[in-house]
Order: C-alpha cells, then sequence, then structure tokens
C-alpha cells in the first residue's frame, strides 16, 4: 500500500538517505528506531515532500510520485494520503482545539465549515476531548496537545500516519496517554509509521521494527526477533544503549 523505491536525500552534499526501499502494507505498524542524526525524521519528511527528496519515488495508495519530476498536483495528493504528527504538535496558537482538527478538512479537503466541526467533534468524543473542543492549545497540557494534534491526523482519515517522535517533547507524566491513543489506533488497524525511542510501545505494538543507522535500513524485523536476536552488530549497540 506504501512504497518508498530507493529514496535519496542530500543535505549539502552529504546523502542523509542513502537509497532507503521500503513497503509498508495496510494495517501495518511499523516502528523506526535508530541513533540521532541517522534520517528517521528526514525519511518521514521524504514520504509526504514535507522535504523533497533528490532521489527515488514514493507510492501511497494509488498516488505514485518520481521524485525527480513531481508535479505540484502529484504532491498534493500525496499528502492528501498521508498525516503527519510532529514531535512539537504544531498547533495553530490561535485556535481551538476543534478548529486545530477541523483546519486541515476545510483548507487541504475543501471542506464546507459546518461539515469539518461536525467531524472535529466526532474526532474530539474518540479521543476523550470533546470537554475541551474551545480551549486554545496554550490552556491544554502537553499530552492533550499532542492528542489534538493525532485527532487532526485522525479526521484526515489518510491512508497512513507519520509519527515523527510523538512523545518526545512532553513531560514524562504525559507520555502514557499519548501512547494510549495511538495503541488504539494501532487496535483499529491504522496503518502507521511511527519514529520512537518508547521500546516498549515497540514491543507492544509494532508488527515490524525497522533498525535506521547512517541513512540506511541495516536491519527489520519482528519486535522479537529484532529485541532478541539482532543480527547487525550496530543493531546490537544500539540496543545495548537503549533497553
Ligand atoms: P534523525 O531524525 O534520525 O535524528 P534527521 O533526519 O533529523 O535525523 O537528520 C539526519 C541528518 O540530516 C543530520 O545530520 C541532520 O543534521 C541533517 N539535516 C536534517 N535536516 C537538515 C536540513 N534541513 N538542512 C541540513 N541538514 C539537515
Ligand atoms: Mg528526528
Amino acid at each position: 500500500m506504501i512504497a518508498v523505491r530507493k529514496l535519496v536525500k542530500k543535505f549539502d552534499g552529504n546523502a542523509v538517505l542513502d537509497g532507503i526501499t521500503l513497503e509498508v502494507e495496510q494495517g501495518e505498524i511499523i516502528v523506526v528506531i535508530g541513533p540521532s542524526g541517522t534520517g528517521k525524521s528526514t525519511l518521514l519528511r521524504c514520504i509526504n515532500f514535507l522535504e523533497q527528496p533528490d532521489g527515488g519515488e514514493v507510492q501511497i495508495g494509488d498516488v505514485r510520485v518520481d521524485a525527480t519530476r513531481a508535479s505540484r498536483a502529484e504532491i498534493l495528493a500525496l499528502r492528501r494520503n498521508s498525516a503527519f504528527v510532529f514531535q512539537n504538535y504544531a498547533l495553530f496558537a490561535n485556535k481551538t482545539a476543534l478548529e486545530n482538527i477541523a483546519e486541515g478538512l476545510i483548507v487541504v479537503n475543501g471542506w464546507p465549515k459546518a461539515k469539518a466541526h461536525q467531524r472535529a467533534r466526532e474526532i474530539l468524543e474518540r479521543i476523550g476531548m470533546s470537554e475541551k473542543a474551545d480551549a486554545y492549545p496554550a490552556a491544554l497540557s502537553g499530552g492533550q496537545q499532542q492528542r489534538i494534534g493525532i485527532g487532526r491526523a485522525m479526521a484526515a482519515q489518510a491512508e497512513v500516519i507519520l509519527f515523527d517522535e510523538p512523545t518526545s517533547a512532553l513531560d514524562p507524566e504525559w507520555v502514557d496517554e499519548v501512547l494510549e491513543l495511538m495503541k488504539q489506533l494501532a487496535v483499529e488497524r491504522q496503518t502507521m509509521i511511527v519514529v520512537t525511542h518508547e521500546m516498549q510501545f515497540a514491543r507492544d505494538v509494532a508488527d515490524r521494527v525497522i533498525f535506521m543507522e547512517g541513512g540506511r535500513i541495516v536491519e527489520q524485523g519482528s519486535p522479537s526477533q529484532l529485541f532478541s536476536a539482532p543480527k547487525d552488530d550496530r543493531t546490537r549497540a544500539f540496543l545495548r544503549k537503549v533497553l
């Protein structure tokens, strides 16, 4: 359902993504781990062209885009097929929780305001935040802000949700409520690619764990395979540090 083929991204001549190839099935939960500076965020950002890749191709659902000759229309179609959850939430400070969830539906999908607000109310109900509909981000805890960030991604009904370290900016007390919401999505078989350092989440939820280093996929497998019997020395060295 998602295919990334030979994806390359360079910054200042350095290949930060050095030819990544990856296929993800519908309903699959992928967790990406690896040292910092290894290209994990760049991979997610290139998958929906928040960052323009220098080579390779990305396919999500029926939209297939060649990095070297991607049109504006193709990139927009790709973005409609994917949703992004940012480390720092990236909510609009001057919009309420409800408006933050509705905004993309209005601007990206062209929905009338009333319909978008109706959907946003349904999402707030699902994420247990109905009573905060009219609250502005500054009045919400970090955990609540990130749940709105995830609610916004859910509202888009995209084929895949891309999570870039969704809990690493949170105070420890808010981490669990965000992971719980992500687990709920996993149970519903929402396809997702999650970059995280939460190894217990990876063990509990991932169908497949991918270890990246130096802009490449070094090793991948089921959580039990990868955590209990890593094959590559680099994977072993990394796991020794984080487990
Ligand atoms: P990770 O998410 O695994 O920590 P990143 O994808 O953020 O790694 O970054 C990979 C490498 O690319 C790092 O060396 C980083 O400094 C570099 N990089 C990321 N974004 C940019 C950018 N916009 N301009 C220049 N270099 C960048
Ligand atoms: Mg990162």
